[in-house]
């Protein structure tokens, strides 16, 4: 039997039940088991993870905990520069592409509205958006832990509010997005392009206000619903508004 002690830094300690957050946690294992494994184990999945330091030394996945070890584990660092550091992250994606489970419809339909490519349907298995996550090189948003413990999984992030506006905050914060929005690009129901035509092309399918009060007209390429400037745009609007408010408001450690 081998005994190591796991200490979790900043907010992984929000993943680990409340009474062994912001302490060492006392582990006896048996026989070689990788960090990696170990710290699963205690329930934080390996894409939370950006930096695993033994004894002040860091080391990857793979490093097999010795007797005594002090396994210190960091998550995604947003500012602090760990460059010098053997930092666990694979590559970021240069583009961030998502797919997300089964639960988070509200969210894709966010992510889409400011114009970020979110494949989503209800019915994908676990399998499945393992699979999309790796072929695809999308990050896999998830309320499932246990998805994202997943090898298969290089690129994921655990949402931990059911709230989809949080939801959205913590993706927008957690890669960095907010100057890669492009709202009014991408079909909120389907996630395909928008291209833009002409109003005589659609005006026989329009309702008598939206043919009096718009001119500019969009339509998805794949499921070829129509959009314009109405009260959709205006909700997206508001929702960009509210997403940089609440990250400033963070950011000045007001709220
Ligand atoms: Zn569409």
């Amino acid at each position: 039997m081998t005994t190591a002690f796991f200490r979790f830094y900043a907010e992984l300690n929000d993943l680990l039940p409340k009474k062994t957050r912001f302490q060492d946690i006392r582990q006896v294992f048996k026989g070689n088991q990788t960090v990696k494994h170990l710290i699963e184990s205690l329930g934080i999945p390996h894409t939370e993870i950006d930096l695993i330091l033994i004894n002040g030394i860091s080391v990857d996945f793979s490093y097999i905990p010795k007797e005594g070890d002090h396994v210190s584990v960091y998550p995604v660092f947003e500012s602090f520069d760990i460059s010098t550091l053997n930092r666990l992250r694979p590559i970021p994606l240069r583009e961030s592409r998502f797919v997300l489970d089964g639960h988070l419809g509200r969210l894709a339909a966010y992510l889409r509205m400011l114009g970020f490519d979110s494949l989503y349907r209800n019915d994908f298995s676990d399998e499945e958006l393992a699979q999309i996550s790796d072929n695809e090189n999308r990050i896999l948003l998830t309320r499932d832990r246990g998805l994202l413990k997943r090898s298969q999984v290089s690129h994921g992030h655990l949402l931990t509010t059911r709230d989809p506006r949080e939801q959205l905050l913590a993706v927008i914060n957690r890669f960095d997005l907010v100057s890669f929005f492009k709202p009014f690009t991408r079909c909120v129901a389907c996630n395909g392009i928008l291209k833009s035509i002409s109003k005589e092309s659609v005006i026989d399918l329009l309702e008598p206000r939206t043919k009096q009060y718009f001119e500019k007209f969009s339509q998805c390429a794949d499921c070829k619903k129509i959009f314009w400037k109405g009260s959709h745009y205006e909700r997206m609007i508001g929702l960009i508004e509210w997403t940089q408010k609440s990250k400033k408001d963070n950011s000045d450690g007001s709220a």
